[in-house]
């Protein structure tokens, strides 16, 4: 299924989703939702607490999968919200993992873009998470220049700086030592819809070019990731059938 902004507004309107977790690795999860607002969120395992990356567009999911993870991981605190990039099918659902007291991690571009976010006055319509529980959330901006990393033993996660033309504030989350690479909005979701049509390049042989642009920041940062996860799409894309489509193996 390919994004909407009508299936987000759907699943917003309709009721708290359901999540089931995915499991990719030892230690990290794929949430699917149901209804789904199209976008999905990465969870990472560490010993002192639980990294996810990319919010999504629906706050209500957002809630359901704090849940999930104060069941799944009892006593483990959120401590990052990793957020690939500013826009509102990304981003806007961030607002419940600052109210659970994870770090908004971000381009720091953008972080003018979730502090005002986060601190916004507190509806008199819809109390969210954030409204029930103001905190004073931190967002910490990943330099344009350096990686940011998450340390801990088994499963650091570590957060790059990508230029490319879709926006100025991308970034990429690679939990290292799993060799899984989590990309908003950079083809590798279109790529994963496109292999389930049985189709593994573009009629013309040509990559589109943020496939191009993440490629030439793997490249950059020596990201040696086998497993590449799109946020609008449920199913990974191996580096195989990525490097197949940019052309680079036969
Ligand atoms: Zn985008
Ligand atoms: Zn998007």
């Amino acid at each position: 299924m390919s994004y909407s902004y009508a299936a987000a507004a759907r699943a917003r309107a309709v009721v708290r989703p359901k999540v089931e977790g995915k499991q990719l690795a030892d230690g990290v999860w794929l949430a699917i939702p149901d209804p789904t607002d199209a976008t999905y969120t990465m969870i990472v395992e560490q010993a002192n607490g639980i990294v996810i990356v990319e919010a999504g567009f629906d706050d209500l999911k957002g809630e359901a999968i704090i849940d999930w993870i104060a069941a799944k991981f009892p006593g483990k605190p959120i401590t990052h919200a990793i957020m690939s990039h500013n826009h509102a099918d990304h981003a806007v659902g961030v607002r419940p993992y600052a109210a659970a007291g994870a770090t908004v991690v971000a381009h720091e571009a953008a972080v003018g873009f979730y502090e005002a976010l986060i601190n916004r006055p507190a509806s008199k319509i819809l109390l969210d998470a954030l409204d029930r529980n103001p905190v004073t959330a931190k967002v910490q901006g990943v330099p344009a220049d350096a990686p940011f990393r998450i340390e801990d033993e088994d499963h650091p996660v570590v957060v790059y700086p990508v230029y490319n033309r879709h926006t100025s504030d991308m970034v990429i989350a690679d939990v290292e030592k799993d060799g899984i690479l989590y990309l908003g909005d950079l083809y590798i979701g279109a790529l994963a819809r496109m292999l389930k049509r049985g189709e593994r390049r573009s009629p013309s042989g040509e990559p589109v070019f943020s496939a191009v642009e993440l490629d030439a920041a793997m490249q950059l940062y020596g990201i040696d990731a086998t497993l590449l996860v799109g946020s609008h799409d449920a199913d990974p894309v191996s580096l195989a059938d990525f490097n197949y489509y940019l052309g680079k193996s036969e």
